[in-house]
């Protein structure tokens, strides 16, 4: 995978990267902003050689993907472990955006525009076939001119191929994927039903109060969340098709993203 990437031009210079401050915690190591040869990027560092080889793998997956609402790959450095050199994002997460924020300062277009960036990105991944495993609300990232772009991507294929059930986001995986391990682009449409929620709840964790043990009892029996407050009929209306139990009576993102285009024009009609 080493010399892949140095072949494609994938393989950054360490002498180019000028690190500036912490500005988050990943499960495998720091978040720091940064300048790559003048460019403000985010650099994220795996320390553990195995996590960081598995990582590698899947960074091939990314070099392949442009979207504006991917967070986009720049490289990667190879220098005491492995550096993922990403686009900065400097409104940091989706769910920190909204909770900081509040509906006093977000409005309904803007949640919607969220929603629809996202699922724009999501309709991409569908397009080449691509399952992200782990969509919710923390791994989206919001972009200085308030864009909202998918991340982590490709990347948590790694821990998902070994099938580690523990690991799973319980309250965002799709009942078939929690009990069968079934993922496919329509378990995703699931996840991104809760998003929908987390995004007109101004980020607040779903399911509140229950346990996860719980959560996974509930939703079998065919329990649900109800619509945030002030949430639009429509855009609850998605979410309860996202939702549906036989993955294949979810919609598909190019679905998804047509009807939200339609409550946009219902929000901010011309
Ligand atoms: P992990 O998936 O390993 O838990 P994340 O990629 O979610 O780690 O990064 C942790 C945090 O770091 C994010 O919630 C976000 O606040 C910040 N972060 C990550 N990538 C970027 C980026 N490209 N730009 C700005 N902030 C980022």
């Amino acid at each position: 995978a080493e010399l892949e990437l140095s072949k494609t031009g994938w393989l950054l210079d360490i002498t180019k990267l000028k690190l500036g401050k912490n500005i988050g915690e990943g499960e495998f190591g720091a978040v720091h902003e940064g300048h790559y040869m003048g460019q403000r990027v985010a650099v994220k560092t795996i320390k553990c050689d195995v996590t960081a080889q598995a990582f590698l793998q899947e960074t091939t997956v990314m070099t392949k993907l442009q979207h504006k609402n991917l967070v986009r790959l720049l490289g990667v450095i190879l220098h005491k472990g492995l550096h993922i050199v990403t686009e900065l994002m400097t409104k940091g997460n989706l769910v920190n955006f909204l909770r900081t924020r509040g509906r006093s300062v977000v409005h309904s277009v803007q949640l919607l525009r969220f929603a629809l960036d996202v699922c724009e990105g999501m309709e991409y991944l569908e397009s080449k076939k691509l399952i992200h495993r782990d969509l919710a609300a923390r791994n989206v990232l919001v972009s200085d001119d308030s864009v909202a772009k998918v991340s982590d991507f490709g990347l948590t294929k790694v821990d998902s191929k070994e099938s580690d059930n523990a690991k799973l986001p319980v309250k965002w995986t799709a009942p078939e994927a929690l009990k069968k391990e079934k993922f496919s682009t329509k378990s995703d449409v699931w996840s991104y039903g809760v998003l929908l929620w987390e995004i007109f709840s101004y980020g607040r964790q779903p399911y509140p109060k229950m346990s996860l043990k719980e959560v996974k009892e509930k939703v079998e029996g065919g329990y649900r969340m109800q619509a945030p407050d002030d949430c639009p009929p429509g855009v609850y209306s998605l979410m309860r098709m996202c939702w549906e139990p036989e993955p294949r009576r979810r919609p598909a993102f190019h679905k998804l993203r047509e009807k939200l285009e339609r409550e946009m024009g219902k929000l901010s009609p011309g």
